[in-house]
């Protein structure tokens, strides 16, 4: 078993994973089964049923936890289920304060299943310190501050201490969406958040084969009442998808690395090219936040958001002509995946926000894999070129 005293690469390996005391198996055996026996009625030896806890799992949200430095992990059948089990947290008449610039599926969680519920959310640009205090004094009911850093598709980056600590000072819960960065390059809860929550079918799982969310936290009250959620609605991964996002996890200190120093060398490839007019990528020094990144962030990354010259039509000869780069949604695999938010993630943010964001037609988003990158490179060389 691991301690806090082990690497992030140790604990990605071990966390929450012993042999299997029966066989000695090496790996987390899949504990396939939805119940348990029990040797006289409520007498068992710590699970009765797969909905409220299941070995295979337990091993997995230990090792979440393990390397958001937090006390307790829990797992959900994707990210939208975990972002659901945070909102689950309030009632009607509560407020939230959220990032302008998040995924369009949380987006669309919040905006057409909680508001009609009763929950209030207020959308503000949280790269502005200023304007979510404002935002914090004009709305004292906010119990729940909401950030993704860097966002999807802008990689806008925020302050998460500095948010953190403003909304903590108010009596306000701070959550963070760190999927893009994944905790070996962020730990929002070292930053001050209160939870961390991803979309483990991206980078955590890394493989592009599995729908996961999970969440961290270091505070036994919200771990309790997240549990209950969890047990109460029941949107939890089988013990097979959870086998599969702990045998990614094993490496990802490995992958992120390579992710982002290819990310690295395609964003300035693609900062010189003619045919490209604006590279967004954290680690390049144009980045209007790329010295809280540096801060902030261990690595920059494999996300990577550009403007071609042109239009739509333009940008749609591009995306046909990739050979490497799969033209699909997601992100956050080995693999090279590319797309186009205005049509493809992020339509179902209205097209009048998408205007506001500056998600134009001529924007294409890419999730840089761990391919070699001169292959990358002559990819997306030729197929701007067609
Ligand atoms: N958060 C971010 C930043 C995402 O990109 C996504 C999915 O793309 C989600 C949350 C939702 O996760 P899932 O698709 O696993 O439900």
């Amino acid at each position: 078993m691991t301690s806090t005293k082990h690497g992030f690469g140790t604990r990605a390996i071990h966390a929450g994973q012993a042999p299997d005391p029966r066989t000695g198996a090496v790996m987390t055996p899949i504990y396939q089964t939805s119940t348990f026996v029990q040797s006289s009625p409520g007498k068992h030896q710590g699970y009765d049923y797969s909905r409220a806890d299941n070995p295979t799992r337990e091993a997995y949200e230990a090792c979440v936890a393990s390397l958001e430095n937090a006390k307790y992990g829990l797992a959900f059948s994707s990210g939208c289920a975990a972002m659901d089990a945070i909102i689950h947290l309030f009632k009607s008449g509560d407020h939230i304060l959220c990032g302008d610039d998040v995924y369009g599926g949380t987006f669309r969680l919040f905006d057409k299943i909680y508001k009609k519920l009763g929950i209030e959310f207020t959308y503000i640009d949280t790269t502005d310190a200023s304007k979510v205090e404002a935002a914090l004094e004009k709305h004292p009911q906010t119990r729940l501050l909401w950030l993704e850093s860097p966002t999807n598709p802008m990689l806008k980056i925020s302050d998460i201490q500095k948010l953190a600590a403003l909304a903590r000072s108010k009596g306000t819960l701070t959550a963070v969406d760190n999927t893009f960065m994944s905790p070996h390059f962020q730990k929002p809860l070292d930053l001050g958040a209160d939870i961390a929550v991803h979309s483990v079918t991206k980078y955590m799982n890394g493989h592009s084969d599995v729908i996961g969310g999970a969440l961290a936290t270091n505070s036994k009250d919200l771990f309790d009442e997240l549990k209950f959620v969890q047990k109460s609605v029941g949107a939890v991964p089988s013990p097979f998808e959870s086998f599969l996002v702990m045998r990614g996890l094993k490496t990802l200190h490995v992958r992120m690395e390579r992710h982002a120093q290819n990310a690295m060398e395609i964003a300035r490839f693609l900062e010189k090219h003619p045919r490209v007019e604006r590279v967004i990528y954290p680690g390049l020094e144009s980045h209007p936040q790329h010295a809280l990144a540096r801060r902030q962030m261990s690595g920059f990354g494999g996300m990577i958001t550009f403007f071609m010259k042109g239009g739509l039509s333009d940008a749609q000869r591009f995306l046909e002509n990739v050979r490497i780069f799969a033209l699909a949604e997601s992100l956050g695999g080995v693999e090279s995946l590319i797309e186009h938010p205005a049509i493809m993630t992020h339509a179902s943010i209205p097209a009048e926000n998408r205007k506001k964001l500056g998600i134009s037609d001529s924007m294409v988003r890419i999730s840089v894999g761990i391919e070699d990158v001169a292959d990358l490179k002559d990819d997306l060389d030729q197929a701007l070129k067609a």
